[in-house]
């Protein structure tokens, strides 16, 4: 067996190679590879029922079909976007309760010297 290195950081992905197609006086042609999105569909809205070929497993890099590999990108980059919003809420989140935190230290202190308590530290 030939190890492929490059194989083991890609993740697996469920293919799709389409049946050899022929057309009319122009040969037989290759038939694309897709990635499956979900159990049924490929990435492109293909079937096995629709598009007869052989499932295998390979990576995004085995995938021929154009629409599929657009399709994957793009959810790829959908996936990291929701990855830097899920961040920067949290960052915002931070932010605030720090704003908070700063805006009661102060209230706090005022409210001490207000009351009379003078020996408070101030910082
Ligand atoms: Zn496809």
């Amino acid at each position: 067996m030939r190890l492929q290195m490059n194989d083991v950081a890609e993740s697996k992905l469920r293919l799709l190679k389409a049946a050899p197609y022929e057309i009319a006086g122009r040969g037989t042609f290759n038939g694309k590879i897709h990635a499956f999105r979900d159990a049924e569909k490929t990435f492109c809205g293909q079937t096995v029922e629709f598009c007869p070929g052989k499932v295998f497993s390979g990576t995004a890099q085995d995938v021929t079909c154009r629409i599929c590999t657009r399709s994957m990108a793009s959810q790829e980059r959908y996936d990291e976007q929701r990855e830097e919003w899920k961040q920067r809420a949290a960052q915002d989140e931070q932010r605030r309760e720090l704003e908070h935190q700063r805006w009661w230290d102060v209230y706090s202190r005022t409210s001490n010297r207000r009351n009379g308590k003078r020996n408070a530290p101030l910082c």
